[in-house]
């Protein structure tokens, strides 16, 4: 573990570098432009870390694709079609009316992929191969040609592309188109739709089930960006610099293809830019060409890729090269930055192929060893995003790691997850995020050990509960039918922690075997490599590589919304011997509103004091008793103590024995967690003494202080939180200088 001075950041730089897309679209759902943001610094071994939560934009999703207003717009009708005819002919109104339906439900599936089933189509895309002019000055594509070759799966005689063009919803604006072929024809082309639903429609006469076709798309102008989206998606074209975010359906408006995440094809991208720029993109560079003027580059993939995960950036980059060896497999890294932060951006990517190491371990090896890994600074994306080995990030470069590898290591986890298997559908999205979220805190866990992923878990939970205070509740899977609900708290920090609870409820049904999961995880990776999954193919897999039937699981945390809110009661009694009868009942409190259901768990349960026992209640209704046996006499009970469930909870002493004189002292409850605005301990205690209860920020420095005198029997004593910013805490109690405890506290 490398001993590293803890420092500070200047705050007002890290709330900016917070603000990023791939966690900036969950907090939408806050209100106002609200920086919710935390900050956890602790002194792990000497390291200063944060972990940023989230930036919060509000006004920027004024495009809810659940309106029926939108749906209403994209109804196709015969005017529309007739106005927007492409000039090389149209189809008969006969031929129109047949294909209304299918077309319906291609600038269904075109606009927003929301169904939960992947839609079947009767074509598969094979390869998109773009070639790009980019007009810097005139903030334009020159010239631009996107070929689509494909098969047909089903006697056919239409391609339906998501494309959006200059005839959408922004007249004079957009990509107009200048001509289409079809295996090396004139074809006939036409619009239909509008605004993000916009399809190209291209015939195919005659099409067969087999053939296999190309078809050639000329166009130029000024790319549209999609609504609704933080930062400008879409293809970004300015003086200095280029760059594509499509996730979820920016690619559309920079070049014709099947914009839904479960339809993957091989890629390639051939950029012209100024002279002196750089382009970087998915895959390998095949060639460059460099004249006095313009630069070109040709980056090949021959990888399946979802059309939101192709991309390109151009601007004056430094390089910097780095190696990835796991092995005896060697792949190149690239870093892309600005000239000015290159010095610092060595320092800040040198943990990149220790995380690297860590997930190929864990997950198997880097998918894509023989093509590269690149991390691209975009400094005006304000976010990060995936792009398939060419992650683009617009986080700072501050010259030290720590600050952002975190980053590094969600976004690197998304090449397993999200790049190499998709989410089938957008509802699926959770495949995608929460395992990157969880995968932040397997990067902690495998660089400094268990404490760091178990305190990285503890922090996401934080974002779970602000989220909670003031937004109802929402499934995992399948949150809804907006951008804020899509990439929610949810589907990022819930879900990261449901896989945390996944992963220790299997090694407790299996009996402590601490591989099962990672093996699991890895099996179903390579059932969908290099294509999509569902949920149901997840949970089915998982389930049946571990033999364990866990559909109790899957449902009440992925479908259902909501946490349970435990109440827990015990009491102990001596059988003589030094044995002791441990009676605990459990009530679960929570509102059932919105759908929260009683959530089945094993709930560990540590006691403490003269033993140290951990035993297991498998709980699941609203109150339920439980009783064990243990040797030596308990003091304390820790709830959950790993956190494997989310939840809210309370633990309380049934009993309280105030006997006439007390002569020892004695813990009876603490609580709550999270906390809210008092955290309270009761105790029994002699009269006369001092005690002292006290808090600590993550940094170690006291942020409270409680002190009174015993009274003879109960005690209770409480600190304050209530000015305190929301995050992790550590309180200590002693009595007459005597520690009777010391744990973490959540501040709600
Ligand atoms: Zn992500």
């Amino acid at each position: 573990m490398p001993k590293i001075a803890q420092k500070r950041l200047p705050e007002p730089k890290i709330r900016k570098s917070l603000l990023d897309k791939d966690f900036g679209h969950q907090k939408a759902r806050r209100s106002n432009f609200e920086a919710i943001y935390t900050t956890f610094a602790l002194n792990f071994g000497g390291l200063a870390l944060i972990r940023g939560c989230h930036g919060i934009r509000s006004g920027v999703f004024d495009f809810d694709p659940a309106r029926p207003r939108i749906y209403n717009l994209r109804v196709m009708n015969t005017l529309l079609l007739l106005t927007f005819a492409g000039p090389s002919g149209l189809p008969s109104l006969e031929e129109v009316r047949a294909m209304d339906e299918k077309l319906r439900l291609a600038e269904r599936w075109g606009i927003m992929a929301l169904d939960t089933t992947p839609p079947v189509l009767p074509w598969d895309i094979l390869h998109y191969g773009i070639t790009l002019t980019v007009d810097t000055v005139g903030d334009s594509i020159a010239s631009g040609r996107c070929e689509v070759e494909f098969q047909l799966l089903d006697d056919t005689a239409s391609l339906w592309l998501n494309f959006v063009d200059s005839m959408s919803a922004t007249p004079y604006l957009g990509l107009t188109v200048d001509s289409v072929l079809l295996d090396g024809a004139v074809a006939t082309w036409f619009f239909s739709g509008s605004d993000t639903g916009r399809i190209l429609n291209i015939q195919v006469p005659g099409g067969v089930s087999g053939q296999i076709d190309t078809a050639l798309v000329f166009y130029h102008g000024e790319p549209t960006h999609p609504s609704g989206i933080i930062s400008s998606g879409g293809l970004t074209i300015g003086d200095t610099i280029c760059y594509t975010d499509d996730q979820p359906w920016g690619a559309r408006h920079w070049f014709p293809c099947v914009d839904i995440p479960s339809e993957k094809a091989t890629s390639e991208v051939t950029a012209t830019v100024p002279a002196g720029w750089r382009v970087v993109s998915n895959g390998v560079l095949a060639d460059s060409v460099h004249n006095p003027s313009w630069w070109t580059y040709h980056w090949v993939n021959d990888y399946q890729i979802a059309s939101y995960l192709v991309a390109f950036a151009a601007y004056d980059f430094a390089i910097l090269r780095d190696t990835f060896i796991f092995s005896g497999d060697t792949v190149p890294i690239y870093h892309f930055v600005s000239h000015a932060d290159s010095a610092n951006a060595e320092l800040d990517y040198k943990l990149l192929p220790k995380a690297m190491e860590g997930y190929s371990t864990l997950y198997g090896i880097y998918p894509f060893m023989d093509q590269k890994y690149s991390q691209v600074q975009i400094d005006k994306l304000g976010g990060a995003m995936e792009n398939q080995t060419n992650t683009f990030t617009g986080f700072g470069i501050y010259g030290d790691s720590t600050y952002t590898i975190w980053v590094q290591a969600h976004e690197l986890s998304h090449q397993w997850w999200g790049d190499y298997v998709t989410c089938g559908t957008w509802p699926d999205i959770w495949l995608n995020e929460g395992f990157a979220t969880f995968s932040e805190a397997v990067w902690w866990g495998w660089f400094l050990g268990p404490s760091m992923y178990q305190y990285w878990i503890d922090s996401v939970r934080m974002a779970i509960y602000l989220e909670y205070q003031t937004w109802p509740p929402i499934p995992i899977y399948n949150p809804g039918q907006s951008l804020e609900e899509l990439f929610s708290v949810e589907t990022y920090d819930k879900a990261g922690c449901v896989l945390h609870s996944l992963r220790k409820v299997t090694e407790y049904l299996l009996g402590g075997d601490t591989l099962a999961f990672w093996a699991a995880l890895r099996y179903y990776k390579d059932n969908h490599a290099q294509s999509y999954a569902l949920t149901k193919d997840f949970t089915q897999e998982y389930a049946a590589f571990t033999g364990l039937t866990l559909d109790w699981f899957f449902g009440e945390w992925l479908y259902k919304p909501g946490y349970p809110k435990y109440q827990v009661i015990w009491s102990k009694d001596s059988l003589g011997a030094g044995l002791w009868q441990v009676n605990i009942t459990i009530n679960q409190t929570q509102s059932h509103n919105y759908g929260v259901p009683y959530f089945k768990m094993p709930v560990p349960l540590q006691l403490m004091g003269g033993c140290d026992t951990t035993v297991i209640a498998w709980d699941s209704l609203d109150t339920q008793n439980f009783s064990f046996t243990v040797s030596g006499k308990p003091n304390i009970l820790r709830f959950d103590p790993e956190n494997w469930i989310i939840d809210e909870h309370t633990v309380h002493t049934g009993v309280i024995e105030t006997p006439s004189h007390v002569t020892e002292t004695r813990l009876l409850s603490l609580g709550p967690v999270p906390a809210r605005d008092m955290f309270r301990v009761e105790y029994l205690a002699p009269e006369g003494l001092r005690a002292e209860l006290s808090l600590y920020g993550v940094d170690g420095r006291l942020v409270g202080r409680e002190k009174s005198t015993t009274a003879n029997g109960l005690n209770v004593i409480g600190v304050n939180l209530a000015c305190l910013p929301q995050g992790l805490y550590f309180t200590e109690f002693r009595v007459d200088g005597k520690r009777l405890f010391a744990t973490k506290v959540v501040k709600q």
